[in-house]
């Protein structure tokens, strides 16, 4: 195995601090949609947008200086435009605070590290001055992740990760490669790819968000079901902490007590800050073969996707929409609307070598017609696949027009997956009120259980900030209720965080506390995240 040399850092497309992804692909709704969304939630007037207002930057100069020490001048940042790039995430009430001209969380400064040890340098620094840190990597955090608690500090730095984008190493022998946390999706795959080996780790977020924010959100990708989550592809973890770094992964598995890799995943930058992560990876595939198949209700293609799972028959895409969502399709704007043949869409998806895939397809498509499934052949198998990272820029249009649209997700077991989608639908309707449309599919599939993924519209009243954030917390208490988790794998954040304790118990919270104390005593690594 050999380190790999370095590749040139090109200029990365950079988000519109207001809205979703790369701003030369953002839409308008079509005029035919448009007149459908007014017949579904009435006329709404076109919110306005206001300009942002950034907080001037609070670090004194003295600091600024010191924090130039050590990373270098050109890397210590205090511009209006990279602040305001780098503040908060992308979820509804992020776009919702921006687009309201709202940047109170702007960091005072982003510092750009490009080794591991600039990263430890930082944090000494930041302990030192008692600054509070924030690791930045892709922004597409929707769960408040990138909002840390500033008060009591002397103030807050962006830690952006985007210089440590290095492919360090790839093992073929063991199937193992060494990424640099700042790499974006696209860019791992690219670089795989040149080796001839895959991730296949492609969240709907994959455009934008990196290897280290997949680690510490325990990100869950579109195709999962065959390639794993990201927690379950990681194999090693070099971490950087104000306490000293961690090289964590030895072997592919380990009885020398707990696993510690399991403390980084899904810390979301509290207890340190990732700096390298050893993946499994995969042959490319020769092959991608994906499906639709319909079923007369969203219970009965929910049973066969629990079958297929028990069946060991997963394929590497497998998810299913409930009556709504296949009805409406809020992925696809020119389908708004269009025709439903009624029933429920399930999308099967199959990737690999030809054999392997002609394997594995027939023998999920058997079972799958045994159960009552009708194929619907590859036409909604390949719609979905170049559609499926289209619906955050709809997202964008639907807000520009008045209608409020935010997702969530949960999971739970087999045994209680109605009771949850039943709880979790009547929250958000009963929160938002008549005329809401709350869509769900099942995104993430196991054996013991599944993962359901809501979308929600509604129309947009005048403090849509507060509606979503009612709506959001009846939803949260009916999930805690029903016992499943608060994220399958959108992380804790700020947004989840005064849920936790319903899950993980008192003793589980002082477990994290103690855990944060240890590795972070001065307590400046995300403040107020994750961490209840
Ligand atoms: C439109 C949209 C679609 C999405 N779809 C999915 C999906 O399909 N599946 C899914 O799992 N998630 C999804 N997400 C959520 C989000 O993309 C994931 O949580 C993603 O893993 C975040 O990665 P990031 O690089 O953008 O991290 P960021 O948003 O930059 O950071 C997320 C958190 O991790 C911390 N962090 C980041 N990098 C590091 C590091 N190197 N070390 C320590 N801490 C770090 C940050 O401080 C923050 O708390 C979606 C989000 C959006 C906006």
């Amino acid at each position: 195995m050999s380190e790999l040399p370095r590749p040139t850092v090109t200029a990365q497309v950079e988000m519109h601090p207001q809205r979703w992804g790369d701003p030369a692909s953002a839409t308008e709704l079509p005029e035919s949609a448009r007149g459908l969304v007014e017949l579904a939630f009435g006329h709404a007037e076109t919110p306005a947008v206001a300009d942002v207002v950034l907080p001037p930057p609070g670090l004194p100069t003295a600091l600024l200086d010191s924090l130039r020490e050590v990373v270098g001048g050109e890397h210590v940042l205090t511009d209006d435009e990279t602040r305001r790039l780098r503040t908060r995430g992308k979820s509804t009430p992020d776009l919702l605070r921006a687009r309201a001209g709202d940047l109170s969380d702007a960091p005072d400064v982003v510092v750009r590290p490009g080794t591991h040890d600039d990263v430890a340098a930082v944090l000494a620094w930041a302990v030192d001055h008692h600054v509070a840190v924030v690791p930045f990597g892709g922004g597409t955090c929707v769960t408040g992740g990138l909002a840390a608690r500033r008060d009591g500090f002397a103030g807050l730095v962006s830690l952006d990760l985007v210089r440590m984008k290095r492919l360090v190493s790839v093992d073929h022998e063991s199937m193992t490669a060494v990424l640099e946390p700042g790499l974006r999706g696209p860019e791992a795959e690219t670089l795989l790819a040149g080796e001839g080996v895959l991730l296949g780790h492609y969240p709907q977020s994959f455009e934008f968000a990196t290897i280290g924010g997949f680690a510490a959100t325990r990100s869950s990708g579109q195709s999962s079901a065959g390639y794993g989550r990201f927690d379950s592809l990681v194999v090693g973890l070099r971490v950087a902490t104000p306490r000293g770094e961690l090289r964590l992964g030895s072997a592919p598995m380990s009885a020398a007590g707990p696993d510690l890799r399991q403390l980084f995943l899904g810390s979301e930058g509290a207890f340190g800050v990732i700096t390298e992560v050893t993946v499994r990876v995969r042959r490319l595939p020769e092959t991608k073969v994906y499906e639709g198949w319909r079923w007369e209700s969203f219970a009965a293609g929910a049973d066969a996707i629990r079958t297929v799972a028990q069946a060991g028959l997963l394929p590497t895409v497998l998810r299913l929409s409930d009556e709504a969502e296949t009805a409406i399709n809020l992925a696809r704007p020119e389908e708004i609307g269009g025709e439903s043949s009624g029933g429920c869409l399930m999308i099967a998806g199959y990737e690999g070598a030809p054999g392997a895939v002609e394997a594995k397809r027939v023998a999920v498509s058997r079972l799958l017609a045994e159960l009552g499934g009708t194929p619907a052949g590859e036409g909604p198998g390949e719609a979905w696949a170049h559609g499926r990272f289209d619906a955050p820029y709809l997202r964008d249009s639907m807000l520009d027009v008045g209608v409020l649209v935010e997702t969530l997700e949960t999971a739970t077991f087999w045994s209680s997956r109605e009771r949850l989608y039943t709880a979790v639908k009547s929250a958000l309707e009963g929160a938002l009120g008549v005329g809401t449309l709350v869509l769900c599919h099942i995104s993430h599939v196991y054996e013991t259980g599944c993962s359901l993924y809501f979308t929600v519209a509604a129309k947009q009243s005048g403090d849509p900030l507060a509606q979503w954030l009612a709506a959001k917390a009846a939803a949260n208490d009916a999930i805690v209720a029903a016992g499943a988790t608060i994220t399958h794998h959108h992380a804790v954040g700020t947004d989840h965080r005064p849920w936790l304790h319903h899950e993980i118990g008192d003793l589980g919270v002082s477990v994290l506390r103690a855990v944060k104390a240890d590795l972070d005593p001065a307590g400046v690594l995300n403040p107020g995240v994750l961490v209840p």
